[in-house]
Parts: C-alpha cells; structure tokens; sequence
C-alpha cells in the first residue's frame, strides 16, 4: 500500500533542470554517449519522470542497479537499452533477456546462468562485463576477468549472448587526484586489452561515474554513467563551478508558529533551550519523511525568507524552528533544501552540515512526501 502522502509538504523536481544538465553532460562528454542512471527511484527524484527527463536531454542509455527496476522501465514503454548492474541469486535473468535488458555480469557464474536464460527464452541475452579494477566491490577479479571473458566469447559464438559492453567503476573518483585513479584507468585499460584479444568486440566501453565525466575526459570511453550530476549535485565536495542546476526543492508549509518564554526546552530530550522569550515554528517534516534524525541542532532550514537552522530534536514527523522575533506570513514555508538561487540551503549543503553526501540527502525523501513535477 502506498504511504500516505503529507498534505503539507512536497518535494518539486524540476525536470526541465535534469535534461539541462544531462544536455550539459552530453556536450562535455561527446563523442562519447550518455547512460542516465535511474536507480533507487531516479535517486529520490522519481524514477519514470527523471527516466524521460534524462532522454529528452539527450542521454540513449539508462542504467539502473535491479533487473525489476528495468522491468519498470519497459513497463512504462522506454525502449533505449538499459543495464541492470546488481543480479543477486534468483534474479530474473530470463524475465530480463525477454524484456531486452542488459545484464552486467560481476560472476563468472553469471555466463552459465545468463546463457540458460537465453535458451529458455530464445532470445540472445545482451551482456556488459564488468571488471573489478579496485573497488572491491562488484566486478570480476583480475583472476577471473580471463576465464570469463573466455567464457563470455565462447557463449557469443554459440549465439546464446552478444557481450555488448565492458566498464568498470570508480572508488575515489570524487577525489580528484587519489592515486587509485590512475591505478584503476590503468587497470581497466588491461581488460579492454584481455577482452580485445579475445575475440570481444562490444558496442559500448564505459567507467566514468559523474566525478570522472566532469573531471576525467580520459575515462569517458564510448558511454559516461553520471547519476548524480544530472540531478543537478556535482559528487566533488568544495566550490561548485559546474552549472549544474539541482532539481530538487524540499519544502513544506508552516504547521503552527507559538510563542514560548526564555530557557523553554525544545522537542524531544530538550536538547535545545530558547535563550529568550521566542517564536516557534513547527515544520511537518520529520525522518518519517527522510529528513534525518541528525539533523536535531544542526540542519540549515529556510522560513519565511530566512536562514534558520533546526531547534532541538528532529521528530519522525515534525521539527521546531526558532523564529526569534520574526513574525510569518499566512502563507510562509520552509525550504530545507532547493537550488539555491533564492537563498535557500541546498543538498549539497545539507551533506556537509551532516557529515554525508548529497546522494544520501535526496534519495532517502520517502515515499510519503509526494514528489510534484514542474
Ligand atoms: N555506474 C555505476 C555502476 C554505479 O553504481 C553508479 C552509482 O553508484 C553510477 C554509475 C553513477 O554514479 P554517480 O551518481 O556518482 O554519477
């Protein structure tokens, strides 16, 4: 059942933002192609809106990390070719090969398994290789990148796969100059080399995330994989000259406003105390919401036109702002974060007051803010 959406607070994402910043990522990445990466619900923005948003800027491929959200995506009639990276056991591997989906293999396994679906659907299954070139994460091991990529061709010339793409993915890659860069370009360029030699001839390589696509031209390849630039947030931490416009504004009408004297502890465990006979504002948002608990003292808020920042604890559904002497209008909001043109705080803010990324702070908004698309 889907949850019950707040009446008081929205988050707006302008859509128009995501295909500019995608147009902007194309232009700075051509030759090389686009994949609009959609994954955990287009990052929080919505993943159907942000999926057409991202191809009418101009990317031709999306990716996402579930075989179901593909499925989704055929569901809603995109046809571009999309990759789904993260196949656990039991994925639906011939659900996919019958819906056209690429499958990003990170198992050795995974060739056999792949091939079986293929028979069983009677479609040729499309496949990315993915080489683990220091992330230590998904991907296949130096040690086993040989063996399947052998296996890979094998299944090729048996008409059971067509190896349409080989990539990699970066650690470090919003860190510019982190030796593991150069390690992994490197590394990556070996594969290329092993597959190559194999008989591997595929449609598309790719490694670059968005910090690689903004800063690495090197690393763009045939197809650059930005997430998290085209909603606007460059992943680089420090000044922000790349003109990317966040489309998403977190906001939220003002629930009540009360007067309370000097030394009145505020919310939950007390842990603000007014220093003066003061105005405050209730917001209903709360970690319910996807606003965190950490944020108790220390998230920057808008209200009404102001800088404030979040009075006590952060509730599951609401937090307290200290107006002082303030008085709002009938009408007054609160803006936690938006794109920052009119003053309000924005994700990226919002990540460094709290010790985390901007990624973490729009994709967690939770299904009961309803998303509203301009
Ligand atoms: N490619 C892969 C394989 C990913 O897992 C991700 C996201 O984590 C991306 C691309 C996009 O990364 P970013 O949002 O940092 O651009």
């Amino acid at each position: 059942m889907p949850a019950m959406p707040s009446s008081f607070a929205e988050a707006r994402v302008d859509l128009g933002a995501i295909s500019e910043n995608t147009a902007a990522l194309a232009r700075r990445a051509s030759p090389a192609a686009v994949m609009g990466v959609v994954k955990a619900d287009g990052y929080g923005h919505g993943m159907i809106p942000a999926a057409r948003a991202l191809l009418a800027g101009g990317a031709e491929w999306l990716g996402t990390a579930f075989i179901e959200e593909a499925l989704e995506l055929r569901g809603a009639g995109v046809t571009c070719p999309v990759v789904a990276w993260i196949l656990p056991p039991h994925a639906p591997l011939a659900r996919a090969v019958a819906a056209d989906i690429d499958l990003g293999v990170s198992t050795p396994a995974l060739i056999d398994d792949i091939a079986g679906a293929a028979r069983e659907t009677g479609r040729r299954a499309r496949v990315h290789l993915k080489a683990d070139t220091g992330l230590n994460r998904g991907g296949l091991t130096p040690d086993q990148w040989p063996g399947t990529v052998a296996a890979a061709a094998r299944a090729e010339a048996a008409g059971l796969i067509r190896v349409t793409g080989l990539f990699s993915h970066f650690a470090c890659a919003d860190e510019p100059g982190h030796p593991s860069i150069a390690a992994q370009i490197s590394a990556f360029h070996e594969a290329l080399e092993i597959a190559d030699k194999a008989g591997l001839d595929p449609e598309v390589r790719h490694l670059a995330n968005s910090a690689a696509t903004l800063t690495l031209p090197e690393t763009r390849f045939d197809l650059v994989r930005p997430g998290i630039a085209s909603y606007g947030l460059n992943p680089i931490p420090g000044p922000d000259d790349t003109g990317l416009r966040p489309a998403m504004t977190l906001r939220s009408a003002v629930a009540l406003v009360k007067r309370v004297p000097a030394d009145s502890g505020v919310s939950y465990g007390h842990r603000y105390t007014t220093d003066r006979a003061t105005g405050l504002a209730l917001i209903p948002l709360g970690y319910g919401d996807g606003v965190p608990r950490n944020a108790t003292n220390t998230g920057p808020v808008q209200v009404g036109g102001r800088r404030r920042t979040i009075a006590g604890t952060v509730c599951m559904d609401q937090f307290m702002v200290d107006l002082g002497d303030d008085t709002l209008g009938p009408d007054a909001e609160a803006v936690l974060f938006g794109p920052g043109d009119a003053g309000e705080p924005t994700a990226r803010e919002w990540a460094e007051a709290l010790g985390t990324i901007p990624y973490e702070i729009v994709t967690r908004i939770s299904p009961r803010v309803p998303r509203v698309y301009d």
